[in-house]
């Protein structure tokens, strides 16, 4: 088969339909006492942003680049199971009954996702597509073909064995011994993702203040005093959703936080009859392995993301 290529750019390719960029202030100013003030706007600081705004706190998000510009717009968008280990390994070293209830945590995450944004009509691209994952060999194959019956028959989720003989079916290539399906799992458009979410929760009146560190938490009596770029607020309480991108301004996160590169790739356009081979059902796909690869259709059909971890540059 001919070799793929790879866009020649250094850029998101999520970027170009929902480019990163700093919220406009609109004459807001610093607010100097808050209720809650959340360092980090990505998914975890808007989302805790918008339930604390609409249950009627004062409450802003400030973040040190533009507000997604973390890994909350450059992801795979897969809305992912990737429990590890997994369920086999779970059951095996913990019993079948705790492995169940942690993916059922992962069910509920995703039932929420789906029904957030089916109800505040948040236009990114979701598709719930299912997911194949390739099993590395013949073992793990058997293992993840147990796995799938029990998500199915103790969970009710859609998951089923695919053998080898089948794989075509799903993916245009025979190095995975078999795999597993689950339908429950699809992708969406990260970026355009966070970009709704950004537009509800200001409309929800989170203040979001772009390219503002936090440079320090200091406790002040039953609060805190936070020193940031902008000014100094006093806040009720401080939430920290920094992710791998957490610095000085949380020592004691960032003692305890080991971050861990990754990279996505994005390849050019490729032909319909290419990306009818390789990827016949447009599912989302992943491998059994610890720090495997997993990669994707681009929403519109044309492209393959793929990522992986991969060391430092
Ligand atoms: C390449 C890649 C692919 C991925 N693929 C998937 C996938 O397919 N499916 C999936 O479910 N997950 C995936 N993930 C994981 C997912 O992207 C993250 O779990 C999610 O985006 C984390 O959101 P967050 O809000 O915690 O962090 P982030 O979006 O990283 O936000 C943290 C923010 O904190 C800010 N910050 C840090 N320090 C300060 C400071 N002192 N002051 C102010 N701001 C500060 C940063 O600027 C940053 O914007 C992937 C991640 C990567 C990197």
């Amino acid at each position: 088969m001919r070799e793929l290529r790879v866009a020649e750019k250094n850029t998101a390719y999520w970027w170009e339909a929902a480019p990163v960029k700093p919220v406009p202030r609109l004459g807001l100013g610093l607010a100097t006492k808050l209720d809650v003030l959340i360092v980090g706007a990505g998914y975890a600081g808007l989302s805790a942003g918008l339930v604390l705004a609409r249950a009627g706190r004062s409450v802003a998000a400030f973040d040190v680049m533009n507000p997604g510009e973390g890994a909350s717009s450059r992801n795979g968008g897969i809305t992912s199971a990737s429990i590890r280990p997994d369920f086999a390994t779970l059951s095996r070293r913990f019993g079948e009954d705790k492995a169940l209830a942690i993916e059922a945590e992962g069910k509920v995450a995703r039932d929420f996702l789906y029904d957030f944004i089916r109800t505040e009509g948040l236009e990114c691209d979701f598709q719930l597509t299912g997911l194949f994952r390739g099993a590395v060999g013949y073992e793990q194959y058997g293992s993840m073909a147990r796995g799938a019956d029990a998500l199915a028959k103790k969970l009710g989720v859609e998951s089923y064995a695919v053998p080898h003989a089948e794989q075509r079916r799903y993916i245009g290539t025979d190095f995975y011994r078999g795999g597993a399906v689950r339908m429950d799992i699809g992708g969406l458009h990260p970026a355009k993702f966070h970009s709704e979410l950004l537009r509800v929760a200001l409309a929800s009146g989170v203040r979001v203040h772009s390219n503002t560190p936090v440079i320090s938490i200091a406790r002040d009596g039953a609060g805190f005093r936070v020193l940031t770029t902008a000014g100094t607020v006093q806040a009720r309480q401080v939430l920290v959703c920094t992710n791998g991108y957490t610095d000085g301004a949380s020592p004691y996160l960032r003692r305890r936080l080991v971050p861990v590169r990754s990279r996505m790739i994005a390849t050019e356009e490729l032909a319909p009859e290419v990306m009818a081979h390789l990827m016949p059902k447009r599912m989302m796909m992943g491998e059994g392995l610890q720090l495997g690869f997993y990669y994707r259709p681009s929403p519109d059909g044309k492209r393959i993301l793929l990522g992986g971890a991969t060391a430092p540059a």
